[in-house]
């Protein structure tokens, strides 16, 4: 991992985009997270743990154990004070801390007495949570207790960059295939819940093999960044594009009915048929598109993409370079 050159501890803004791009807050549960929790109750002997995140005006656990709710206010976080140095923050004692003493999971019998969290420190050195412990008696926290949590912390923040990169894909710069399916799978459930529309297309490149083929595999590469940039060109903010394959691709549209979904993969056909690659002049790529919106029918996502997936297979069928609806 990249050295920390700096910590910004005073650029909120910067903080807030830092934590937005790893796109945690609100996931489901995850199991390396998960595991890395157990693993710090058991060496603390604790039982309360958790990997906090600090947004705007809440925190948000990842992963926790022994807490009653995901998240709370950001008012009330110890781990928002975690997060405003470099260091491990403790308290030993917070009946005998001015500033815990009369806080609202301090004063009851049973209620909080100690605290130790790391800051979750990102290789551009924004703080955007903490790994804490915290339990119902006063506790010393001798320096190995802080250089263990601060390497859990080191830990979890590359868990959350190893977890970033898989979801992009390094050639074409567009999410990874697990990454557009975990999109999916969010828009299929805000369908479920809210009727929220939204559609996806499925493209493969016509007859690619014959460009790898004629030109070689590094010019087949280019080909696919290209295609790539072309059709963010012609996309909305919202749509989303992932490589479901070699040189298949999809797009999610969320909010979007099949019928504009369809112009939307119409200019994504048109904007491939127009692409020019000045060494190679006489180069040209078509792609076949198939698009279907989520449907009530659709009992899990799988089936929504299938849907999709025919219909390129009808706009093969036909002739390539088209788009059909499914
Ligand atoms: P069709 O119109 O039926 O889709 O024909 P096609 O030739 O595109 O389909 P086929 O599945 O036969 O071949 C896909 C080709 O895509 C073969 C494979 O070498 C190429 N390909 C897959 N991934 C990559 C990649 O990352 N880079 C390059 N250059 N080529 C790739
Ligand atoms: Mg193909
Ligand atoms: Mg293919």
């Amino acid at each position: 991992m990249t050295a920390i050159t700096a910590i910004h501890l005073d650029d909120e803004e910067g903080r807030i985009s830092a934590l937005r791009r790893y796109e945690l807050l609100d996931s489901a549960p995850e199991a390396e997270f998960d595991t890395i929790i157990q693993l710090i109750m058991n060496i603390f002997k604790v039982e309360i743990a958790a990997i906090s995140l600090i947004d705007t005006d809440r925190q948000w656990f990842k992963s926790s154990q022994g807490m009653l709710t995901p998240g709370t206010p950001r008012s009330v976080a110890f781990c928002d004070y975690t997060i405003r140095s470099a260091e491990v923050f403790s308290v030993e004692d917070a009946m005998r801390d001015p500033r815990f003493r009369n806080h609202e999971w301090v004063t009851p019998a049973d209620g909080l007495r100690c605290y130790l969290g790391a800051p979750l420190t990102t290789p551009d050195g924004y703080n955007v949570g903490s790994v804490c412990i915290a339990g119902r008696e006063p506790r010393h926290f001798s320096s190995a207790d802080r250089d263990v949590l601060q390497s859990f912390a080191r830990l979890v923040v590359s868990q959350m960059e190893l977890r970033l990169i898989a979801k992009r894909d390094s050639l074409t710069d567009a999410l990874s295939r697990r990454g557009f399916e975990d999109a999916v799978t969010e828009s299929f459930i805000d369908f479920q819940k809210t009727e929220t529309p939204a559609s996806v297309a499925i493209l493969d490149l016509d007859h690619f093999k014959a460009v790898n083929d004629t030109y070689g595999h590094g010019i087949g590469d280019s080909v696919l960044r290209a295609m790539v940039e072309a059709a963010g060109l012609v996309l909305r903010r919202t749509d989303v594009v992932g490589r479901i394959g070699g040189e298949e691709f999809g797009v999610l549209m969320r909010g979007t009915t099949v019928e504009a979904a369809l112009q939307v993969a119409e200019r994504v056909r048109s904007a491939v048929e127009a692409l020019r690659f000045p060494e190679l002049p006489e180069l040209r790529v078509t792609a076949s598109i198939g698009v279907a919106a989520c449907t009530p029918d659709d009992s899990q996502p799988d089936m929504w993409l299938e849907a999709a997936d025919r219909a390129l297979y009808l706009a093969k069928q036909g002739g390539r370079n088209r788009v059909v609806r499914g």
